[in-house]
């Protein structure tokens, strides 16, 4: 199977960009302020790049201040996963597309009410889909 997995592999790196590969396989980071996403106020969802799946939408997006899109909560349940990340002193929680399995960001818990929440996301692996 692992011959599968590297096939598959492989055709995600095709589909996306180094930076967009380099952020949600092997867990980069953008630099903050890059992402037009940042700024985007427009209704709308934010998809997965890596698998389509609807992630995000604009109704839980807030302007953290941070340099990256952020969200207080997913657009559904179980559609992202969080796992610890130990590769800074200070422990944080990663959040995955539950999907296909792509980095997203991390969240934190300096968020704005209800949840208490900021989800802090890399604009390049998010793909907007304006309302109609
Ligand atoms: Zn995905």
């Amino acid at each position: 199977m692992t011959n599968d997995n590297s096939q598959e592999e492989n055709k995600i790196k095709n589909a996306l960009t180094p930076e967009q590969y380099k952020i949600a396989r092997e867990e980069g980071t953008e630099r903050a302020f890059t992402s037009p996403l940042n700024n985007e106020k427009r209704n709308g969802e934010y998809h997965c790049v890596v698998c389509d799946t609807v992630l995000w939408s604009s109704t839980h997006k807030y302007d953290s201040g941070s340099g990256w899109p952020s969200f207080y909560q997913p657009a559904f349940d179980d559609v992202i996963s969080t796992e610890q990340d130990f590769k800074l002193a200070m422990p944080r929680v990663e959040v995955k597309c539950a999907k296909c399995g792509s980095h997203m960001g991390h969240v934190f818990e300096d968020g704005p009410p209800p949840t208490g929440l900021r989800y802090c996301i890399n604009g390049s692996v998010l793909k907007f889909v304006p309302e109609e």
